[in-house]
């Protein structure tokens, strides 16, 4: 989508800290880490939000989170992570553009603010 900045990054129009790709979907490191290792995991294909996920996306988020698992241990996240998903106004989705956010390498807080 043209005005999407993270369909942009999939495109490599604008450059990112890429840590994983494939045809796909692209992980690149968040902008402004939440934690000593924040990355950003998204399809490449335009999907505005989970809410926006079609019944034949299944087989693309199956292998978008079976990935995620994977990028966690290239990325020495033995020890455990938070997977966040920001969908909508009330979630603070601030880029309209599935994404997952994969934080690691300090201990996390509950409940989320
Ligand atoms: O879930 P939410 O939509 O709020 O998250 C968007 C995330 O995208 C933020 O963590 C922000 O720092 C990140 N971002 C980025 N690079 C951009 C624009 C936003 O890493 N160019």
């Amino acid at each position: 989508m043209a005005d999407c900045i993270f369909c942009k990054i999939a495109d490599k129009d604008i450059p990112s800290k890429t840590v994983y790709e494939d045809d796909e979907i692209i992980a690149f490191h968040d902008l402004e880490p939440q934690a000593p290792v924040h990355v950003l995991i998204i399809p490449k294909k335009h999907i505005a939000s989970l809410d926006d996920l079609a019944d034949d996306d299944g087989e693309l988020i199956a292998h978008l989170m079976l990935k995620i698992k994977e990028i966690a241990k290239d990325l020495n996240l033995e020890k455990g992570y938070r997977l966040v998903n920001n969908c909508g106004e009330d979630g603070l989705q601030t880029v309209k553009h599935l994404h997952f956010h994969l934080l690691g390498k300090r201990k996390m807080t509950w409940p989320p603010g």
